[in-house]
């Protein structure tokens, strides 16, 4: 239920506009997210880096609807790319293709994706495709496939908690791609997607099986202990090796596994998002962990 509200006021604009004005809300929020300018998220990504973490650098924004607002994206995924490279930072990006413009023309999504993977591939870095909600599934797919990129330079996510993803996953691997598999974040009805937790997890594992077993370099994005548990088990008993694959987690959640995994010598990408943008990703946050909006309320009750 509550899962279901939060998602619901993920998309609308009046809590959207009281918590972005907030200075609580953004102190609350500042747990998930690296701050608001680029300058922010480099000093993360640097102690990230120094701490032993690869980095996925996230310019928070979806559903634009401005074409203007799309080219403008794409400038400032380009400056970060540029600023990767000058900075000699261990990092990739992570782009949502509706802030490229894809709920306004998929052509002019392509156009500016293309931009983003050639000037990564010129640097020698990666760009990962966020999956959207079930609506974007379809065109986000079509939209990875159309630019033929390099498995090196262009990646996408596929997540367990829709029924059609094994297939997906089969079909992606045919082609070679590197795939981040995480549950899903968002509200999605049961005619297409897992309704209990259990099948989702249950799903999890036996795409995470296929992943590992393919032999392709694809990313295990969980906090969920028992999922990290899985994944270690299977590479064990399968002998494939730590650097064949990476676990992802997000910026501020589960740190202490994030530590213990990298200490044990796997690789561990963490997914830092920044920007003012962040009202959507926060809200899926809190809509993953009811004890997150407790934080939110407490903090919000003592002034
Ligand atoms: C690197 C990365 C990239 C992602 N990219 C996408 C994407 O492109 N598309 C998409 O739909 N989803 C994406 N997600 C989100 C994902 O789908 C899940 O919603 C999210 O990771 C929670 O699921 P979980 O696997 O951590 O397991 P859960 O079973 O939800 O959580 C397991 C445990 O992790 C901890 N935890 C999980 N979430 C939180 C939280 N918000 N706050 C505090 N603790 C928490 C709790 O201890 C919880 O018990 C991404 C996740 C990661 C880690």
């Amino acid at each position: 239920m509550l899962r279901t509200l939060l998602l619901y006021l993920s998309g609308r604009d009046f809590p959207k506009r009281l918590l972005l004005r907030s200075a609580l809300g953004r102190k609350v929020a500042s747990r998930f997210i690296a701050g608001e300018t680029l300058d922010d998220a480099i000093r993360v990504v640097r102690r990230l880096n120094a701490e032993g973490f690869d980095v996925t650098l996230d310019y928070l924004g979806e559903s634009v609807l401005d074409p203007a607002a799309a080219e403008e994206a794409t400038r400032v995924y380009l400056n970060i790319l540029d600023r990767i490279a000058s900075e000699k930072l261990r990092s990739h990006i992570s782009i949502k293709l509706t802030q490229l413009g894809l709920d306004i023309d998929e052509a002019q999504a392509e156009r500016n994706l293309r931009a983003l993977w050639e000037r990564a591939a010129a640097l020698r870095t990666f760009v990962r495709i966020d999956m959207e909600s079930s609506t974007h599934t379809d065109a986000t797919l079509r939209v990875f496939r159309a630019a033929q990129a390099s498995p090196e330079v262009l990646g996408i996510v596929i997540q367990a908690y829709l029924y059609r993803s094994e297939t997906d996953i089969a079909e992606l691997m045919g082609c070679g791609a590197r795939i981040r598999l995480c549950k899903g974040a968002y509200k999605e009805p049961p005619e297409i997607a897992f309704p209990r937790k259990v099948d989702v997890d249950a799903n999890f594992v036996k795409l995470m099986e296929n992943l590992l077993a393919s032999g392709h370099y694809h990313a295990i994005a969980t906090h969920d202990p028992k999922m990290v548990a899985a994944t270690l088990e299977f590479a064990r008993a399968r002998g494939i090796a730590a650097e064949r694959f990476e676990f992802q987690m997000l910026y501020g959640i589960g740190r202490r596994m994030q530590r213990e995994l990298l200490q044990k010598g796997y690789r561990v990408r963490i997914y830092v998002p920044y920007g003012k943008q962040w009202y959507s990703y926060f809200m899926r946050r809190l809509a993953e962990r009811p004890a997150n909006l407790l934080f939110l309320l407490k903090n919000l009750v003592r002034g």
